[in-house]
C-alpha cells in the first residue's frame, strides 16, 4: 500500500470525508433484511459455513466507561459494569456452547470490546476468560485482544492479562498533549499515558498498542509531533489513527458551539496531519496495514478484523454486542435490563436474527480488501471477467491519484487512503447495484 509522495495540497476529490468504515459500510444494509428466528435457524446453518477454513472469532462488549470523554457518543454507560455482567456474560457463553456449531467450531480471535473491558474487576476478566476456555476451543495461536484504558494498568489487571494469555492490547491514549487529554476528558496527564504504556510493555508484551486522535480543536503541528515523538519513543507495534469526527450531542461539540474552544482545523488541516503521521512513521518502517492503522512489520497482524472481513463468524457476547453466526446476524440490547432478560429467558439468547447472503459477503470482503489497500482482479471472482464497468471506474480513480492500477489490480495511493472509506462505499455501491451475486 506504499503509494508515492503527493502534493500536500491536493484537489479534493469529494466533497466530504467519509472517516469510519460504517459509512464504506453502508450500502450492504440494503442487503440485510429477512428476519429469522434465532434458534431455529442456529441450529439449521448450512454445512458451507461449518468449514474449517472459515475462520471465528469472539467479541464480548463491556458498555462502561469511568468517565465520558467528551466527543464520544459509542453505545456505553458512564458506570462500572453490575455486579452480576460477567455472570451474565458466562452464562451466555454456556448456553452458546450446549450447541453443536458454535461448540464445533475453532476460534481464532478473542476481542473484548467496548466502552472500557477494564472496568471489569480484574477477578471478574478471568472468570469470563477461563469460561470461555473450558466451554468453547480457541486456537493455540489465538489472538486475545483487550481494549483499555491507561488508568485500568493496575497490578491485578496485568497478572489477569499474565495469567490468562491476553495477547494484544489496544490502549486508547488518544494524545499524549495535556491540553489536548484535559479538552476530550482523558485520565491523567500525558507523562503519566506514557509511563503507564511503558510499563505495559516493560511486562514484556509484544503486542501492545494504542489510538492516536488527531486534528482536535486548536491542535498544533507542534502538539501532534509531540505525540509521535512519544509514540516513537515507546517503541510500540503499531497504533490506529483517528481525525477527530465531531459529533451533535457530544459535549465536545457543545463546547464549540458555546465558543468555549476553537474549531476543528479544516480538511486541509487534516491532510497535512494526515501527512505528518504517515512520513513519519513509513520513514521509521511501520507499514500501513489498512485505512487507519500503521504497524510494525511482524508485531501487528490484526487477526480479529481480517476474520470479520473474511465473512467468519464473530460469536458476539454481552450487552450491545453485535455478530454473526453462519448466515445470520444479531445483536444484543444494549440496555442492561433488557439483556438481563434475554440471558435468563427460556433459550437465553435473542429472539430473531438476519439473514445474510453470498451477495453480501462478496461485497463485504471486497470492502475489506480495498480497507486493506489492495484490490486484485481475481478477487471478483466470476465478475472478473466481466468487471470492465469497475476497470474504468479504477482508472478514473487512479487518474486523480487515488489508485495506482497494475494489470492484476489496483492499490491505493496515500490520497487514496486518506479517501479509502470514500472509494470503498462507491466500490460498494457499485456492486450492490449490479447484484454482484445472483
Ligand atoms: S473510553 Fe472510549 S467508549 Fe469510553 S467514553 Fe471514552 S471514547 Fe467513549
Amino acid at each position: 500500500m506504499k503509494g508515492r509522495e503527493i502534493s500536500p495540497n491536493p484537489r479534493w476529490p469529494y466533497s466530504d470525508r467519509m472517516r469510519s468504515h460504517h459509512d464504506a459500510e453502508a450500502p450492504l444494509r440494503t442487503l440485510i433484511s429477512e428476519r429469522v428466528n434465532f434458534v431455529s435457524n442456529l441450529k439449521t446453518i448450512p454445512d458451507v459455513y461449518k468449514r474449517k477454513s472459515r475462520r471465528r472469532a469472539i467479541y464480548i462488549h463491556v458498555p462502561f466507561c469511568t468517565r465520558r470523554c467528551t466527543f464520544c457518543n459509542l453505545r456505553r454507560f458512564q458506570m462500572p459494569p453490575p455486579s452480576d455482567y460477567h455472570k451474565l456474560v458466562i452464562k451466555e457463553i454456556q448456553t452458546y456452547s450446549s450447541y453443536s456449531y458454535v461448540k464445533e467450531g475453532v476460534y481464532h480471535a478473542v476481542y473484548f470490546g467496548g466502552g472500557t473491558p477494564t472496568t471489569l474487576k480484574a477477578a471478574d476478566l478471568r472468570k469470563i476468560l477461563q469460561s470461555l476456555k473450558s466451554n468453547l476451543t480457541l486456537s493455540p495461536d489465538a489472538e486475545l485482544t483487550i481494549e483499555t484504558t491507561v488508568s485500568d494498568l493496575t497490578e491485578d489487571k496485568i497478572a489477569v492479562f499474565k495469567d490468562e494469555g491476553i495477547n494484544r492490547f489496544s490502549v486508547g491514549v488518544q494524545t499524549f498533549c495535556d491540553r489536548g487529554r484535559r479538552l476530550l476528558g482523558r485520565i491523567g496527564t500525558g507523562k503519566y499515558a506514557a509511563e503507564k504504556l511503558a510499563s505495559l510493555l516493560d511486562e514484556g508484551f509484544q503486542n501492545v498498542g494504542m489510538d492516536l486522535i488527531y486534528n482536535y480543536p486548536g491542535q498544533s503541528e507542534d502538539e501532534l509531533k509531540e505525540d509521535l515523538r512519544v509514540m516513537d519513543s515507546l517503541n510500540i507495534a503499531g497504533f490506529s489513527f483517528y481525525s477527530l469526527i465531531l459529533l451533535k450531542g457530544t459535549p465536545l461539540h457543545q463546547m464549540i458551539k458555546m465558543g468555549r474552544c476553537p474549531p476543528l482545523g479544516d480538511l486541509k488541516q487534516e491532510w497535512i496531519f494526515f501527512e505528518m503521521i504517515l512520513d513519519y512513521f513509513l520513514n521509521r518502517g511501520f507499514e500501513i496495514l489498512e485505512l487507519s492503522k500503521l504497524v510494525q512489520p511482524g508485531r501487528d497482524n490484526y487477526e480479529y478484523i481480517r476474520i470479520r472481513y473474511e465473512n467468519g463468524d464473530t460469536l458476539a457476547l454481552g450487552a450491545g454486542a453485535g455478530g454473526r453466526l453462519g448466515n445470520m446476524m444479531y445483536m444484543n440490547p444494549l440496555d442492561i435490563e433488557a439483556y438481563r432478560q434475554q440471558v435468563s429467558s427460556a433459550t437465553g439468547l435473542p429472539m430473531m436474527g438476519f439473514k445474510v447472503d453470498n451477495r453480501y459477503d462478496f461485497i463485504h470482503n471486497i470492502i475489506g480488501k480495498i480497507e486493506f489497500g489492495r484490490l486484485n482482479w481475481t478477487d471478483l471472482g466470476y465478475l472478473s471477467e466481466d468487471s470492465e464497468h469497475l476497470r474504468q471506474f479504477a482508472d478514473k480513480l487512479a487518474a486523480i491519484d487515488l489508485l495506482q492500477t497494475d494489470p492484476s489490480g489496483f492499490s491505493l495511493t496515500r490520497k487514496g487512503v486518506f479517501w479509502g472509506n470514500n472509494i470503498a462505499r462507491e466500490f460498494a455501491t457499485i456492486l450492490v447495484k449490479l447484484r454482484a451475486c445472483r
